[in-house]
């Protein structure tokens, strides 16, 4: 009886969409985000109390049953959405639904409920949905629209820890804020015809910040959003400026420049410093290892020289220099042997000398830290704070071992040293200063 009753209330609405409308984009205002939480999705299943939908393609909404549209306005439990529209027998007549080009999205629909409050893959969210069709075929993209403040309130237990001290999440709620505002206001919004479009402002992932679901939210994360709303941090009256943040830099911090090749050119990225901080020793991971074989570091090499902005070849005929060196006879049947022989774990960058036997040619290469990480990828790299180490301390010279400190990019805030500040009685801006010397706390209203 119970489940005849549970089915009653589900109502659920299949909408076939084709992917092809053109149409303008809802803006989000100042005080609201748009959060990208489900990606490639097959299908889309949102419930909650009284839902309501708008569909931005009404010319060309097949909907599949004409019972299930007279029902629209009356207790919607559940709205499901087909990304892959079509059936068989309409794909047969030609209405299946198609790839947008390249580059090309579209909202779908806009979902309500009068509760503000939405469920998705068992996970509860305040704001609205919009569905978002993609240019992969018959998939969609699910993106939350919340107010901001509630956005910092559920994104602090995942960036830090809820049970944190509350200065140290109040720092960590202006750092975030700032970030959110300078993604919101650096977004192409517009007309779909434009390649550039994105139908959010920031994804719920490690690319950018990773935030949660409605459950996430604590007494402690919800004061600390209130305690600070409005404030992000500015540079010389700059509207707005990447800040940023990471879990621990290991000893000093780093330049955006330091690890973004676009970082030196970036206007918005002035005013970071290098700063010491000795006050995230002894929180988690002290020392991360990671051994790789050297032949492996071979394709890496190749991927160096072919990358233009992130390789300088800073000098030519140097020799006899001592450093980390591959068999070149077992290695390169080229003639052609790699030394590294910058190994500063303070250096931003790696040098290393390709020297080409058979022509008696040496050439002096330097290339950033970060670009070694991210080609053997952020779970295994953690850091870019690293040395690398002949052999694997066991005797066995075919490999070569990275060995660092600190987790994460190093940039801006450093989430563990914050934490220690905070214990020692730092306030939220006092840490900030110290992390952000010439940036101040500006309501953003101001700007
Ligand atoms: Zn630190």
């Amino acid at each position: 009886m119970m489940v005849i009753i549970f089915m009653a209330l589900i109502i659920s609405i299949l909408v076939l969409i084709p992917l092809f409308m053109t149409i303008p984009v809802t803006f989000a205002s100042d005080d609201t985000i748009d959060v990208l939480i489900g990606k490639n999705l097959r299908e889309v299943t949102v419930s909650g109390v009284d839902l309501q939908r708008k569909l931005y393609a009404s010319k060309n909404v097949w909907l599949l049953s004409k019972k299930i549209k007279n029902e629209l306005n009356q207790n919607v439990k559940a709205i499901r959405f087909k990304c892959h529209g079509g059936n068989r027998s309409n794909r047969a007549k030609g209405r299946q639904s198609g790839a947008l080009a390249k580059g090309k999205q579209n909202i779908l629909a806009l979902i309500t409920s009068p509760s503000k409050i939405l469920t998705w893959n068992r996970e509860r969210y305040k704001g609205d949905f919009l569905v978002i069709g993609t240019n992969k075929q018959g998939r969609c993209d699910l993106v939350n629209r919340v107010s901001i403040e509630h956005y910092i309130s559920v994104i602090l237990p995942k960036e830090m820890h809820a049970s944190w001290p509350i200065e140290a999440l109040k720092a960590q709620a202006v750092a975030s804020r700032s970030y959110a505002f300078y993604k919101m206001r650096s977004r192409v919004r517009g007309f779909q015809e434009n390649e550039n479009i994105t139908f959010f402002d920031i994804e719920n992932s490690e690319r950018h910040q990773v935030s949660g679901s409605l459950l996430d939210e604590t007494s402690n994360t919800a004061s600390a959003a209130k305690n600070t709303a409005g404030e992000v941090l500015s540079f010389k009256g700059k509207k707005f400026v990447p800040i940023y943040f990471h879990a621990k830099c290991g000893g000093s911090t780093l330049l955006p420049e330091d690890v973004w090749e676009k970082g030196a050119n970036d206007k918005n990225t002035l005013g970071y410093h290098r700063v010491d901080c000795p006050f995230c020793q002894g929180k988690g991971v002290e020392i991360w290892k990671l051994e790789l074989n050297k032949k492996d570091f071979y394709p890496l090499v190749s991927q160096i020289l072919k990358s233009k902005g992130t390789t300088k070849r800073v000098a030519k005929g140097v020799a006899g220099t001592s450093g980390v060196d591959f068999s070149p006879d077992k290695m390169r049947p080229d003639n052609i042997n790699i030394k590294i022989i910058t190994n500063k774990i303070d250096s931003t960058s790696v040098d290393f000398i390709l020297q080409n036997r058979k022509k008696h040619t040496t050439h002096l290469f330097s290339v950033k830290k970060s670009f070694i990480r991210k080609y053997w990828g952020y779970d295994k790299v953690y850091s870019n704070r690293f040395i690398i180490e002949n052999g694997d301390g066991r005797g066995n010279n075919n490999k070569l071992t990275l060995k660092g400190s600190g987790k994460g990019h190093g940039v801006g805030l450093c989430q563990m040293g914050a934490l220690e500040l905070a214990k020692r009685g730092w306030s939220y801006s006092q840490i900030l200063k110290y992390y952000f010397p010439e940036h101040v706390i500006v309501n953003y209203s101001q700007l």
